[in-house]
């Protein structure tokens, strides 16, 4: 229910002005959001690298409603993989794409378009792309246009939810030779005749995923904060003689920075979700929507670096 009211809130313009206000606010975004320019990017970029962390960038700006709009994301991608790559922060930076930012809303070839010149930059200067998966009803599109772009750009990624009752399947379609797949719960409203929707049903779902993932030929990077699931991840790496350079964890910005550390540490590769842009609301609520019993997602991650 609270889970419900917080991500109609992230649709509301009249709650995000209020909540611009408050002055825990800014707190709030800088712990998650790495700031609202390329060069705040870069140098979050630069300090997590120095770390011993690998990055993915992306750059909020999903509310893509026009053509103008889809354009200057695909240049800020631009941009950003020119500065990455001046900055010798390739391959250990690559960025997340979600298509809806580059205008799959309102037509999908377009935001092909730009999410192959953007696999050319990224190409051009040594890294890659993940897309990022979005509400359910996109889900067919994103997968057409990732095996368009792998065709040309085979190291391109793409996220799956383990939310979503297809999401079996979809691993092991995926599950081929060079094929990068993120695996995490998902973080939409979904109903329940396409997804799972008890905290145990996902995260069995998971664990099936995680399982099909691990055992076959592509690279799993499996995307968690859930200390379970991450045992579980390091136990079927074992399991699968995966050695660190054949899977990857990942986690979000401000969210348990000393687990990854202590995963950096074990030898793995650890990959940090870095948002930024001016465009942080809907990524802000969607976090909190995450952990509705006590909205405490951001309270306890400020207070909390486990
Ligand atoms: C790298 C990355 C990329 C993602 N990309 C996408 C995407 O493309 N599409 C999409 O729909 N979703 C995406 N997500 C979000 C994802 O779907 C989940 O909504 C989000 O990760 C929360 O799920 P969780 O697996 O961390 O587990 P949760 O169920 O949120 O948390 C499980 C447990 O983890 C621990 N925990 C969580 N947060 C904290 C904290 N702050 N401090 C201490 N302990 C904590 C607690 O023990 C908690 O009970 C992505 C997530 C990551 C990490």
């Amino acid at each position: 229910m609270l889970r419900s009211v917080i991500l109609a809130a992230a649709q509301s313009s009249q709650v995000e002005r209020l909540v611009e206000k408050v002055p825990l606010t800014r707190d709030v975004v800088n712990r998650f959001v790495a700031g609202t320019t390329t060069a705040d990017a870069l140098r979050v970029t630069r300090g997590l690298v120095a770390d011993g962390l690998a990055v993915t960038l992306d750059h909020l700006g999903e509310d893509t409603t026009t053509p103008a709009q889809a354009e200057a994301t695909r240049d800020e991608y631009l941009a950003l993989l020119d500065g990455l790559a001046a900055a010798e922060l390739t391959p250990a930076a690559e960025v997340s794409l979600k298509l809806s930012a580059l205008g799959q809303v309102f037509d999908e070839k377009v935001a092909e378009e730009h999410a192959q010149a953007i696999c050319a930059k990224a190409s051009e200067a040594g890294t890659t792309v993940t897309l990022d998966m979005e509400d359910h009803t996109t889900t067919d599109s994103t997968l057409e246009i990732l095996a368009r772009l792998r065709e040309d750009f085979p190291t391109v990624g793409v996220a799956v939810q383990a939310y979503l009752r297809r999401t079996e399947a979809d691993c092991r379609e995926l599950a081929v030779p060079g094929s990068r797949v993120r695996l995490c719960k998902g973080a939409y409203n979904e109903p329940e005749s396409v997804a799972y929707q008890s905290r145990l049903d996902v995260d069995k779902s998971y664990v099936r995923c995680l399982n099909i993932l691990m055992s076959g030929d592509g690279y799993p990077m499996v995307a968690t904060h859930d200390p379970r699931l991450v045992a579980i991840g390091e136990d079927r790496a074992k399991w699968f003689d995966r050695t660190p350079d054949e899977f990857e964890f990942q986690m979000l910005y401000g969210v348990r920075p000393e687990e990854q550390q202590r995963l950096v540490r074990a030898g793995y590769t650890v990959r940090v979700y870095v948002p930024y842009g001016t465009q942080w609301y809907g990524y802000l609520m969607r976090r909190l929507a995450e952990r509705p019993a006590n909205v405490g997602f951001f309270a306890r991650a400020l207070t909390s670096r486990k």
